[in-house]
């Protein structure tokens, strides 16, 4: 697990980005290869992140990786007190497809309390350096909750939605 502050990357406005250890998609051309291995990191509370993410308040809350789907559990029990003790957004990255983390009861418990998804493994041979948030067209930016990021003060407009 990575924490890193008051970022512009990883989506609109400046975020709390936990960049989290773990993924199995394993995409060519993958941005971030050595997140793939769940051992290649240090573990953290949900208590932790909470503190350093309510310890910023002008930061929204972006979380990456890795893949934050293969650590459900967790990320739900964050995502569910963010919400409950902060009005911050989340944004969330996967490689799985918005499909079938819907078909499967286990990692679509997340969802309830995520503001939007960037859902679908990338794709090397679609890559698009003019893209917004993801990297191949295939990648969907998807609105869960009513309250769009371009509301926020500090925060860029955004209307791709595929
Ligand atoms: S889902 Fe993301 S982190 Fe995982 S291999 Fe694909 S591009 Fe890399």
């Amino acid at each position: 697990m990575e924490v890193i502050e008051q970022t512009m990357a990883d989506g609109p406005g400046f975020r709390t980005s936990i960049y989290c250890a773990g993924c199995h998609h394993h995409c060519p051309g993958c941005h971030n290869p050595q997140s793939w291995d769940m051992n290649n990191g240090h573990w953290v509370t949900v208590q932790e992140l909470l503190d350093i993410i309510k310890a910023d308040d002008l930061s929204n809350v972006s979380f990456s990786g890795g893949d934050p789907f293969y650590q459900v559990e967790a990320f739900t029990e964050l995502a569910r007190r963010i919400k409950e003790e902060t009005d911050k957004t989340i944004w969330c990255w996967t490689g799985f497809t918005y499909e079938e983390i819907l078909a499967d009861k286990k990692l679509s418990m997340l969802l309830p309390y995520l503001d939007v998804l960037v859902a679908g493994p990338f794709i090397l041979e679609q890559r698009d350096t003019h893209l917004l948030f993801r990297g191949s067209p295939n990648q969907r930016i998807i609105y869960l909750t009513e309250k769009p990021d371009d509301t926020i003060p500090g925060t860029v407009p955004l209307i791709e939605i595929k």
